[in-house]
């Protein structure tokens, strides 16, 4: 059945194949940065629309090159975790990037902050927004001129939504 208009389709989407899929365009066109998804398991799927868990992907790459000079590494890894007797994907992103100051910190989420001349500050909003739908959460650990790790937390259960 056609689902409508704006309404996400979701269906088991396998992370592995997406991770790679989304970081294919930024690997041709920064060639300073590794992206390591050798901690990407291969076989795991979760039930969300291909195209927001593309978006949450691609947002937070994006944040991650933005955050580095040309050069560093990226990556993205997958462990399967439980909390009170559900199963949860644990996805993270960490970045080699000049991190987030403290005060920063508490503004990431909110709409339009953004440090950057040309930022919209709606990125993570929306990551934060999909995540919540998926019965997800998100959350992060920083430290300036280290880098920065976003984790992700959605359920791989089937009833879970
Ligand atoms: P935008 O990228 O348009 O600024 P976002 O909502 O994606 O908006 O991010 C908000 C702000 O959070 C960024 O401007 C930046 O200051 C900070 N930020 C997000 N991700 C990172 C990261 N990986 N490293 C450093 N700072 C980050
Ligand atoms: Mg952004």
């Amino acid at each position: 059945t056609l689902s409508k208009p704006m309404e996400p389709s979701r269906s088991w989407t396998e992370i592995r194949g997406l991770a790679e899929e989304a970081i294919e365009p930024y690997r041709a066109s920064h060639p300073g940065v590794d992206f390591d998804i050798g901690n990407v398991e291969k076989g795991i799927s979760i039930k969300i629309d291909r195209h927001r868990l593309g978006q949450i992907l691609t947002n937070l790459i994006i944040n991650a090159i933005d955050a580095m000079e040309g050069t560093g590494l990226i990556e993205i890894r997958t462990d399967l975790i439980k909390k009170q007797a559900r199963r949860y994907c644990r996805l993270s992103i960490r970045d080699s990037g000049k991190g987030i100051s403290e005060e920063d910190a508490k503004n990431i989420f909110t709409p339009y902050f953004t440090t950057k001349k040309s930022g919209t500050g709606l990125g993570l909003p929306i990551v934060e927004r999909i995540v919540n739908e998926h019965g997800g959460a998100i959350w992060f650990d920083s430290a300036r001129g280290t880098g920065t790790t976003f984790y992700i937390d959605l359920p791989t259960d089937e009833n879970s939504y």
